[in-house]
């Protein structure tokens, strides 16, 4: 019988292959078998081997290319066929990543699981549009939310975002309405200031602010496109910011 292949759970960052972990860049140059989904970066892709199978099992909103269990299976069955498998995520395999499940399957499946983490959309953004998510006359409290997801209405953000803290939500930009009125209905001023970071560390990166009853508006108008994040609270509206802003239009 092969022996067992490992399953290695990598995490790719947000977009910038110079982003990426030296364990994860190792590992995607030597592998042979590589899982990924949409959100990683051609760039990143096209670090791997010539001859290395990639397998997308690229995720649309609502609409699973390959279904949750039959990726875990995917995974499980090329590691008993004896393959090393790198699983490729976008950010962190553990933040919004369903690498929790794949971890799962493959131990019940007695297949030997490693987690490489990855820069998580949050740092990588926040990293890009020069916002310090705990700035310590801003924030001390940084919470990071799904704004897309079974029942969010039901979901209990009381005192996550305000003053003093950090409010990053994933998956936001569909449900940006229904997230401004959540928000304020927990007692939000509508002032509260935002940023949408759109392709954080991308090319193509775009930074948008305004108040928190604006966002709405705003993600319609500048027709945000996933993958895009949300981040609420003082620290999106730091002076620095402006500097970093005016800095970056400069350069383009
Ligand atoms: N595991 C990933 C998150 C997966 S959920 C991580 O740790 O980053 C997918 C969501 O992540 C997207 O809807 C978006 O909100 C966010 N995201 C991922 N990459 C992004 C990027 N380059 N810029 C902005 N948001 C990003």
């Amino acid at each position: 019988m092969e022996q067992t292949g490992t399953v290695y759970l990598v995490g790719a960052g947000p977009g910038d292959p110079e982003l990426l972990t030296l364990r994860a860049a190792r590992l995607l140059q030597s592998a042979s078998l590589i899982v990924h989904d949409g959100l990683v970066d051609p760039a990143i892709l096209a670090m791997a081997r010539p001859d290395a199978t990639l397998i997308s099992v690229a995720k649309k909103r609502s609409k699973h290319t390959l279904p949750q269990d039959q990726i875990n299976a995917l995974l499980v069955r090329e590691a008993r066929a004896g393959r090393d498998v790198v699983r490729l995520k976008g950010g962190d395999p553990f933040v919004f990543g369903r690498g929790g499940e794949e971890m799962e399957d493959c131990y019940v499946a007695g297949v030997p699981v490693e987690v490489v983490p990855g820069i998580s959309a949050a740092n990588g953004a926040a990293a890009a549009a020069q916002i310090a998510l705990t700035h310590r006359d801003s924030a001390s409290i940084v919470s990071f939310v799904a704004g897309q997801c079974k029942g969010l209405n039901d979901q209990n953000w009381a005192g996550l975002a305000g003053p003093g803290r950090t409010l990053v939500i994933y998956m936001g930009v569909k449900t940006a309405p229904q997230i401004a009125e959540k928000l304020m209905e927990d007692g939000l001023t509508p002032d509260m200031p935002v940023a949408v970071i759109e392709n954080a560390a991308r090319p193509e990166m775009r930074v948008l602010r305004g108040p928190l009853a604006a966002l709405p508006d705003l993600v319609e108008r500048e027709k945000v496109i996933s993958p895009a994040l949300i981040v609420i609270g003082e620290v999106t509206a730091r002076a620095n910011n402006a500097v970093a802003q005016v800095a970056m239009e400069a350069a383009q």
